[in-house]
């Protein structure tokens, strides 16, 4: 038979947002059961250089930074096939690598079709790669690959790209990099015995041409999705499917629950704002459940004084 545990706070989801919010309710004397996916420590275990988080003069790794947090939380558990039962939930289950959506990307995903450059560009060493998207993550991507690749094109559907100025200079200093505007990928184009990548299609979306770049490695960076298809006919999901939770605030509209992270944020979406949003879902259901706790006082003490006055 499955174990099955009780706690007055569960929370799902291991990320910054899930760790904080497990070290304020753990401090709080609430003795928070947290459950860890299949990727403890969530999107910041495949990033590499961790530049803007507080505390740290010098660039630390998303994984350490992890892990530290993991050491942080005490009473940290999760067992798979176990039953959970929590009187409040902190729902921080993040949000996952978007794809591009074509046959051909299913095709050569694991050989030469990457989400993750801190994962697989190792084994592009000495070789061509693309990046495609226009946001930090992908401006990082092709930052990283340079490490490894011996030339990178980042490709962009637009003229502009959405990363932090900062990662653009950056990204338009390096030699290695070549960026492709206005332009999406069409197909991908490989061997078969064995797999790999040895080109791509692009498409000018303004003159409608179409070209290959040679490549061996392609790494899709445009985006996440939220992770709440668990969560689809109990609370309210916005169009993009994040949680929607009350302004000022990480409370959904069931009380009890809270949404804290990625899950729940699709402008900031940084560590430090999750871990954040994680402090306050914490620190909000430690004062539902006091209020909670007073109400069942004082109903009790109304029940007893009842009680004493029908002795009378
Ligand atoms: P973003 O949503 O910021 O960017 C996604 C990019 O992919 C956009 O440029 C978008 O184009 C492009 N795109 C989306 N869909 C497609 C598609 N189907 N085909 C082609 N291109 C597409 O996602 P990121 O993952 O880059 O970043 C997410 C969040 O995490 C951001 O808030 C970012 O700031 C943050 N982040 C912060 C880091 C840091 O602080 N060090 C590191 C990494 C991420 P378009 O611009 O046209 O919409």
């Amino acid at each position: 038979m499955h174990e099955r545990h009780h706690s007055k706070v569960l929370i799902i989801g291991a990320g910054p947002a899930g760790y904080t919010a497990a070290i304020y309710a753990a401090r709080a004397n609430l003795q928070p059961i947290l459950v860890q996916g299949l990727q403890p420590g969530g999107q910041m275990t495949i990033t590499t250089d961790v530049e803007n988080y507080p505390g740290f003069a010098d660039v630390i790794q998303g994984p350490w930074l992890m892990e530290q947090m993991a050491k942080q939380a005490e009473h940290v558990r999760g067992d798979s096939g176990a039953t959970y039962v929590g009187e409040t939930i902190i729902v921080s289950t993040g949000a996952q690598a978007r794809w591009l959506g074509l046959p051909s990307e299913d095709a050569y995903r694991g050989f030469g079709v990457s989400a993750c450059a801190t994962c697989d560009g190792f084994f592009f060493r000495g070789k061509k790669v693309v990046v495609i998207g226009g946001g930090n993550t992908a401006v990082e991507e092709a930052l990283y690959l340079t490490n490894h690749a011996t030339h990178v094109t980042l490709i962009h559907r637009r003229d502009r790209l959405r990363a932090e100025k900062i990662l653009q200079d950056r990204l338009f200093r390096h030699p290695k990099i070549a960026v492709v505007w206005d332009s999406v990928v069409e197909e991908i184009v490989g061997e078969q015995d064995p797999p790999r990548v040895t080109a791509v299609v692009i498409r000018d979306v303004k003159s409608g041409m179409l070209r290959n770049i040679a490549c061996e490695g392609l790494f899709i960076a445009i985006g996440h999705t939220p992770v709440t298809e668990l969560f689809k006919d109990k609370l309210t999901l916005d169009r993009d499917g994040y949680i929607v939770t009350r302004p000022d605030s990480t409370a959904t509209e069931i009380p009890g629950v809270y949404a804290a992270g990625d899950v729940k944020d699709k402008i900031f979406r940084q560590a430090v704002t999750a871990a954040g949003m994680g402090c306050m879902a914490a620190l909000e259901v430690e004062k539902f459940l006091a209020a909670q706790e007073h109400a069942t006082d004082r109903h009790a003490a109304h029940e007893a004084g009842g009680a004493i006055e029908a002795a009378e």
